[in-house]
């Protein structure tokens, strides 16, 4: 758990390392000049690289770097910052990274440096969630909708909403105060219908946004069917590299094997799994549970067989969206009501590339607009929704003042930080040493 404290002034690795033409170091704190200064790279210009040779406390040279030097408050923390540009390789960090711990700077933990960003006032906390996702995007839509939260689109939309709750709660304080300027429930009509108006687009968002949570953290496609039908195959063929073991014997599949791709910008997880049969030994037996619940907890199912016809799907993937393969349509022909292909031959691989493409989009569509991606914005507004539905049932002035009051702490929650210090551990915890 990090709590940082702020006099410290820490260090970490934010690019490169060992294996590298260079690393870059970064560091930030009160002592950063003075440190610098002691290792022989005093009198920095703000904002300039400097070409400084980096000596240990014996004296002893380390490096000739680049240095560039960013003081408080324009800097990404907010405190005296700076970058260290060293050679790459183990020997001269290692010797750098000792003279620093020697001089009482300590090493960061991670996320660390956008943590101090944000208790300095720099960044909020959505921007500092939209940092975090970037650095992690793997794909372009997860790319381009990180970007949008951290040009301050979601920001936006949360302080329009925040304005008007404001606004809500003047005029139900000035009716509080005031009692004799209102006529009885004088306030009820604009301040109902303004309430009710909030209700139908956080609500609406919420809904919309289902999608937007999947764009982030990717979607799960279960590959099922019974042995030997081609399974992990069609996953290699799909994913275009050994994934899962390819074998004549049934049963080789024994647990789910994972593989990783983008579909149309959108991350996949395919899940290799065990093939379906009643017979087998306990260890596959236990692969056939297992796949099972992998399967109802995927997004989409692929149900493979390997003869042509029409088949029903298996109960337990009853209400999971499900695409159809026929494989092996090179060695038995024939028309099915699933897609058919040859994941050997490639026969038919990309009209179902095509269709995989189509639902993944469609299931976690790239979008132009801002989304809620993380479940601790889902949470606030849930409880924004529940203490505005509370304001509209209640009688009496004081107490539609107070749900609305409630409304706007949770929604200002959100951005602000206004959040627990477990809360912020989790946001920053997800960021890598020296982010
Ligand atoms: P799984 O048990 O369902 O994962 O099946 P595998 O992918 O291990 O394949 C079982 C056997 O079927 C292997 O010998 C594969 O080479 C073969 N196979 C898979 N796909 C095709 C196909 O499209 N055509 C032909 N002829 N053989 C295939």
């Amino acid at each position: 758990m990090i709590r940082p404290a702020l006099s410290d002034t820490v260090f970490g690795v934010a690019a490169g390392g060992r294996h590298s033409a260079l690393t870059v170091l970064r560091l930030s704190g009160l002592r950063c000049a003075e440190m610098l200064a002691a290792m022989g790279a005093g009198g920095l210009a703000p904002r300039y690289a400097s070409l400084r040779s980096l000596r240990d406390g014996q004296g002893g040279l380390l490096d000739r770097a680049l240095v560039l030097w960013f003081p408080a408050p324009r800097s990404y923390t907010g405190e005296d910052c700076a970058e260290l540009h060293l050679h790459g390789g183990g020997a001269v960090l290692d010797g750098v990274v000792t003279a620093l711990a020697n001089l009482g700077g300590r090493p960061a933990e991670a996320g660390e440096f956008t943590r101090r960003a944000f208790i300095n006032g720099r960044i909020d906390l959505l921007e500092a969630e939209a940092i975090g996702d970037l650095v992690a995007a793997e794909t372009d839509a997860q790319r381009d909708q990180a970007l949008l939260q951290m040009q301050g689109a979601l920001g936006d939309i949360y302080s329009g909403w925040q304005k008007r709750l404001t606004r809500i709660m003047a005029t139900l304080e000035a009716e509080i105060d005031f009692p004799d300027e209102f006529v009885e429930g004088g306030h009820s009509n604009p301040v109902e219908v303004d309430i009710t108006h909030l209700l139908q687009e956080i609500g609406q968002r919420l809904e919309q946004d289902k999608t937007a949570e999947k764009l982030r953290t990717g979607l799960s496609i279960a590959v099922v069917g019974a042995p030997n039908v081609g399974k992990s195959t069609l996953v290699n063929a799909i994913c275009d590299r050994e994934v899962s073991i390819v074998s004549e014997i049934p049963g080789t599949t024994r647990d789910a094997v994972e593989a990783r791709i983008s579909l149309g910008g959108v991350p996949v997880t395919f899940v290799d799994t065990a093939g379906l049969r009643e017979a087998g030994d306990q260890i596959e037996r236990e692969g056939i549970r297992r796949a099972r619940d992998r399967a109802r907890a995927a997004d989409l199912v692929l149900f493979v067989t390997d003869t042509p016809g029409n088949y029903g799907l298996p109960e337990f993937i009853n209400d999971i969206r499900t695409i159809k393969v026929r494989n092996k349509s090179d060695i038995c022909p024939g028309a099915s009501d699933g897609i058919n292909v040859s994941a050997l031959r490639g026969d038919g691989m990309s009209g179902l590339h095509a269709a995989l493409t189509s639902e993944a989009l469609r299931l976690a569509r790239g979008r132009t607009v801002p989304a809620l991606t993380r479940p601790r914005h889902r949470a606030a507004l849930v409880d924004v929704v529940d203490h505005l539905l509370a304001a509209t049932q209640c009688q009496g002035v004081e107490f539609v003042a107070e749900e609305v009051r409630l409304a706007s702490n949770s929604l200002a929650r959100v951005s602000t930080g206004a959040e627990t210090d477990d809360v912020l551990d989790l946001v920053f915890r997800q960021f890598c040493i020296g982010k």
